[in-house]
This record gives structure tokens, sequence and C-alpha cells, in this order.
């Protein structure tokens, strides 16, 4: 999927990586990730970075951030590997536990420095050396604008990531501005002003699924649940203080996602759509979402996930790495799906490649080392799970001809 992506950004060229080493760091960025990590997985790296795709390709933010090339390589990286090693357990139980990554990185953002360092050590690595072409100079700016990425996926930055942006709206609104700037002109200040967008996307990215449809948003909300729950459990082993959203005997699913969809959810995304109105999709799916958890929440309960349910399950056997789309093509060893891009309209990610997998099946395939993986594990009957080779492919390829008029790094 990785490779896929930066080529539909035309981003997979010579000029930009070292196109042999991309292959093996893509491998590697995926073994990082713990695959007994319900949530916080691979598949949650990926996950985020075709939202993040979804945002660029069908909003003009390369544009309105005058955006280099490796500022977009940047972002795309960050996203694949923003949770990496991701152990399932939350920056306060770190904290909490005093545990080596508290240490390490003295309690602040323990784990969003540790998933970037982890990330350049697999960068530093000759085997695995992507930005082995940079200049010293395009390298150090890559890294800095990177480091930033990831560390904006805590969401104890949310705060600080809102105010800038929502700043940044009032300004346009105070001056009339009929399309959302995000520049001043200062040259100064233009890369923190550019990062401050990267930062917001990535976020956004990073709670996208909320704003997907309810059956998938569900199951990744089922997911994060239960790792949570199992960090609780820990805690409660541990005799440590269980962290908030953590414990599963007093845990309410519904009652909890109405309060995240209203307190972060639609505030979020609402700036997103102020910014790219093409968005709006995103907005109108939160929307419906909440009032579906709404009503779950009046009914009292929810089927199947009562505490004493919950625990029955083994989640860690069953290892749910799912997709929407794996969902209806499981034990189908042809998953390629080719997701036509859109400048505007209705371009609904996961639920409108569903629609066009059934439309080209028989497509041209390409066939990754992601998938080749994969045919080995389900050979060897470690992950029942198929994962899909999403295609996210313009048709005119307008994005690949407009992104190489950009100005790449001096
Ligand atoms: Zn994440």
């Amino acid at each position: 999927m990785g490779k896929v992506i930066l080529d539909s950004f035309g981003l997979y060229s010579d000029e930009i990586i070292v196109k042999e080493k991309l292959d093996p760091f893509l491998v590697s960025i995926s073994n990082q990730y713990f695959k007994t990590t319900l949530y916080h997985n691979s598949m949650h790296g990926a996950d985020v970075t075709q939202s993040l795709c979804l945002y660029f390709l069908n909003s003009n933010a390369e544009e309105i951030c005058q955006s280099l090339v490796l500022d977009l390589l940047g972002i795309l990286i960050s996203a694949l590997g923003h949770d990496l090693g991701h152990p399932g357990l939350t920056n306060p139980f770190h904290i909490n536990s005093s545990s080596e990554l508290a240490i390490t990185y003295n309690d602040v953002s323990c784990l969003e420095n540790f998933h970037a360092s982890k990330l350049f050590r697999t960068i530093r690595n000759p085997d695995t050396d992507i930005f082995g072409k940079l200049s010293v100079q395009d390298y150090k700016t890559i890294r800095k604008r990177m480091i930033g990425n990831i560390l904006a996926t805590d969401m104890a930055n949310h705060g600080k990531i809102m105010t800038v942006i929502k700043s940044r709206i009032s300004i346009n609104k105070a001056e009339n501005k009929t399309k959302f700037e995000l520049l001043s002109g200062n040259e100064k200040t233009k890369f923190e002003e550019q990062q401050s967008l990267f930062d917001y996307l990535i976020h956004a990215a990073d709670l996208a699924h909320n704003t997907k449809l309810f059956n998938i948003s569900l199951k990744w909300v089922e997911l994060l649940s239960e790792e949570f729950w199992l960090q609780g459990d820990k805690e409660k082993s541990m005799n440590l203080p269980v962290s908030f959203l953590c414990d599963r005997d007093s845990y309410n699913i519904p009652q909890s996602q109405v309060g995240f969809i209203k307190g972060f959810i639609i505030p979020t995304f609402d700036c997103l759509v102020d910014i790219f109105p093409t968005l709006k999709f995103t907005m109108d799916n939160a929307k419906t979402n909440l009032k579906k958890w709404e009503k779950l929440v009046c009914k009292g309960r929810l089927k199947g996930w009562t505490p004493e349910k919950t625990k029955q399950v083994n989640y860690k056997k069953k290892m749910i790495l799912f997709s929407a789309i794996s969902s209806i093509s499981e034990n189908n060893n042809n998953n390629n799906i080719r997701v036509p891009i859109r400048k505007s309209g209705n371009v609904n990610s996961l639920s409108h490649a569903l629609q066009v997998k059934k439309e080209n099946e028989n497509e041209n395939n390409k066939e990754n080392s992601q998938n080749e993986k994969n045919d080995k594990r389900n050979k060897d009957g470690k992950n029942k799970m198929v994962r899909p080779n999403i295609i996210m492919k313009s048709k005119n390829h307008d994005k690949k001809i407009n992104l190489h008029r950009l100005q790449k790094f001096k």
C-alpha cells in the first residue's frame, strides 16, 4: 500500500527516494508494529495514511501550504510510522508506572517520541534508508517536519493544534476571505505556519475512524476499547490508578462515544470542512455516527458489549486486524481495490472503495510484498486475515502532474 500511495502522489521517483530500499523499508515498518496490539497496529498505521491521502487528494491542501515535494513525502511516511512499536499502553500508564519510556522521554509525549525515534532508526539503517539521496540540509528539514507530525498525534496536543488552526480560520473570516489562506507571507514564519496545517491534518486523520461509516467506526471503537480495558486490567493488577476510559467495569461505550464525538470529533472536523469544503462528507458521517451512538445510549446498553460478555472474548486470540474491505473479501487473494479519486463530490473513502471493488474485481492487479507476506501468514495459519491492497489513483493523474510542478527543496 505504501508504494502505491507514494506512486499516486508522484513520489515514487529516483529523484526523491532510494526506490530499491522502499520495499524493505515498508516491510520493516509493518513488522515493527505489534500484531498483539489490538488497535494501534499496522492496520491503524495504514488506515491513518489512507485518510490523510484522501484529504490531500480531495482538497487543495498542497496549494494552501505551498508544499514542497518532500513535505508531502514526510507527512505520508510519518503517517505510516506514527504509532510504530505501540505497546497498547497509553502515556498515562507509562508515566504512572515510571516505565523505561517515561524515564527516557521525561514524561513528555513518551510514546510519540518513541515512535518518531523508531521510524528514524529505520530510516538511518543502510538497508532501509529511503532518504539516502537527500542532502544534509534536506534531510534535516524533512526530519524536523516529520518529528513535528508524529508529536502532533499525541492527544495531549489536541488543544494546542486546534487553537492555532481556529485562530487562522478566524483571521480569514475577519478578512472576508472566500478561500482559506494559511500563509501570512512572512518567510521567517512560513515553516511553522505550514507545519500547523500538516500537524492538524495528521491529527485529524488519526481520529478519522469516527468519520467513516458507522459499521466501520464501530469495529475500530471496539478494538480501541478492548485495548484500553486490557491496560485497565494491567493497572489494577499493578495497583496503579486505572487510567481514564480503561476500566471495563464502568465504561459505557455509547456514552463515551457521544462525549468524544461532541467534544473532539465535531470541532476537529468542523474546521476541516471550513478549510476544505470538499471534505464535508467527513462531517456528515460524524454527525450520522453521533445520532446512532445517541440512540444506543437511550437504549441503555449495547448488545454484546456488557462487561460480562466482553470478558468472554479473547481478542488477542482472535486478532481482529479487520478492515471494512476485508469483511467482504476474506479468503479472496485478489484484494486489489482501485479507488478513483475525484476532485469533488461524495468520495466516501472505504464505503466508496467497497463499491468500486465490486466493479473492478477483474482489473489488473498488482502484487506487493505485503500481499505476499499475508499469503504466507495465511498458509502458516498464523493470520487468517487477508489485508487489502488499497490502490488510490487519479483517473486523470491530475494530482501527479500538479505535484511534479511543486518546487523541490533546494
Ligand atoms: Zn495513531
